[in-house]
């Protein structure tokens, strides 16, 4: 039955160009996502790198593939330039005065929290890089015995002259790399674009672990090449991840993983481009970073930016504003009105009838090249407008693509509510104050918001207003 699926083409970052998904074993696929450093609140640029992860997720299911998803948690061992000797991890710990575990969990339950709240189904296995360590040290000692990698005072490098493909994914050449274009904190380094697979822990470090090169701790890039081989094999079928994981994460994991087993291991990679805002891409360090929990305080729930997120393709850059999220919000409403209005005649719609299977196969036709989400929602309008439907055939229909769109698009109409002046920035200093445990504040500015008419309740998802007898949130 399985070659009755119907042909599915992804852009390949490694070839350059969309090809055909031909999984290693017929009708099942396996997907590997770079999941979210668990440090710091993810924000709305992260999760559209997952919405798109899940968008492939959804969509092979939807055409009837068999998948198996792995996303993992980096809790440990994620450094950048700006904190060259500090773990971020361990950063964190220190100034919120709480442990690193603590931390992971509390940032691992928020980042779940928001992908819930966009749709996003959850992964087969979220494996944390914390508990994947022995596999770590197994792959380092194998590229050590290849002669890939070659260690200094306890810490493991990757030879990257050794490996002949490095710069394949990313189009980097090493002869072009100028040495020391990026602050270089790690001098005992042969070349300055060798990175460490394993690092010796410092006198204070706190997230530590026993190696045969004495305690340290594994490299960001390891992580990942160790827990997708650990749960997916020798081979797997699609590797996701932001555009900028491209160069150096993924460029090394395709030298630590091809290296210590001397072939391809992923046949397809994948890159979603940026969400910016105000054309700047949103980043911590940049400062610009809105969370889906601050969507609400905006008047806007977290599934109006799942829709925007459709409207772009995965590889385009999407910026953020007001205007768009209206936008949004408003299309999203028009679609699940057509799914109201069908529900209330009490015939049924046939998917195979024929108005609808053309219907169907345009949506099909427009997800399998290369995830198409912008015609796929175009379909999903047409069929919203189409008077020659009847309206339980336009809600059957809506709520078959819902199953790609993840829009819950059976939700009631109508709870939109249009917010009294000033109450939105006081929801927004009132969740700022209950982030930082001020709860006297957030008190305070609950009593003010209720003067305005809006009662505010606390849930596990963010704060829910009521307003004059309606509900939003
Ligand atoms: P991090 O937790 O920093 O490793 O980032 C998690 C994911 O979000 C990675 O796949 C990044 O490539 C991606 N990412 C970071 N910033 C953005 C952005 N502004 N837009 C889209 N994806 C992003
Ligand atoms: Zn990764």
């Amino acid at each position: 039955m399985t070659d009755a699926l119907p042909e599915v083409r992804l852009y390949n970052s490694l070839t350059r160009s969309v090809e055909r998904l031909r999984p290693l074993e017929p009708g099942r696929v396996s997907i590997y996502t770079c999941g979210s450093t668990v440090y710091r609140y993810a924000h709305i640029g992260n999760l559209r790198t997952y919405l798109f992860g899940d968008l492939l997720h959804r969509t092979l299911e939807y055409l009837g593939y068999e998948v198996r998803y792995v996303k993992n948690i980096t809790d440990v061992g994620h450094m950048r330039d700006d904190t060259p000797d500090q773990d971020r991890m361990e950063l964190a710990a220190e100034t919120e005065g709480r442990s690193p575990s603590e931390i992971a969990q509390f940032y691992t339950d928020a980042w779940l929290t928001d992908e819930r709240l966009l749709n996003i189904l959850p992964a087969d296995v979220m494996p944390r890089a914390t508990e994947h360590v022995p596999q770590m040290l197994e792959l380092t000692a194998t590229l050590l015995d290849k002669g890939l990698a070659y260690e200094v005072d306890g810490t493991v490098y990757y030879d990257v002259s050794a490996f002949a493909g490095y710069g394949k994914l990313s189009g980097q050449r090493l002869e072009e790399m100028k040495p020391g274009h990026r602050v270089d904190v790690e001098s005992d380094k042969r070349d300055p674009e060798d990175f460490a697979l394993w690092k010796a822990a410092g006198e204070h470090r706190l997230m530590k672990w026993p190696s045969p090169w004495g305690d340290g701790f594994p490299g960001w890039h390891i992580e990942c090449s160790a827990m997708s081989m650990h749960y997916l094999g020798d081979r797997f079928d699609v590797h996701t991840g932001g555009i900028d994981l491209k160069f150096p994460h993924h460029e090394d994991e395709i030298a630590q993983s091809e290296g210590a087993l001397g072939h391809q291991v992923v046949s397809i990679w994948m890159h979603g481009e940026f969400l910016t805002l105000a054309d700047a891409k949103m980043a911590k360090s940049a400062g610009n970073v809105i969370r889906v929990a601050d969507l609400p305080s905006k008047g806007f729930e977290p599934l109006a930016f799942r829709y925007l997120a459709l409207t772009a393709h995965y590889r385009s850059k999407l910026d953020f504003t007001e205007r768009a999220m209206h936008a949004a919000a408003s299309a999203l409403r028009r679609l699940r009105r057509a799914v109201a209005e069908g529900a209330s005649e009490r015939t049924d719609a046939d998917l195979s009838a024929a108005p609808l299977a053309g219907y169907r196969d345009r949506f099909v036709a427009a997800v399998s090249e290369d995830l198409g989400l912008p015609a796929a929602l175009a379909v999903a309008h047409a069929v919203a407008s189409d008077g020659d439907l009847t309206p339980p055939q336009r809600r059957v229909l809506l709520l078959d693509f819902d199953r790609v769109l993840g829009l819950s698009l059976d939700a009631p109409v109508g709870g939109e509510v249009e917010l009294p002046e000033g109450a939105a920035a006081l929801l927004a200093r009132r969740a700022e104050a209950r982030e930082a445990r001020d709860f006297a504040t957030s008190d305070a500015l609950r009593d003010e918001l209720a003067a305005l008419g809006v009662e505010v309740r606390d849930t596990r998802d963010g704060q829910v207003t009521t307003v004059a007898g309606t509900r939003s949130g």
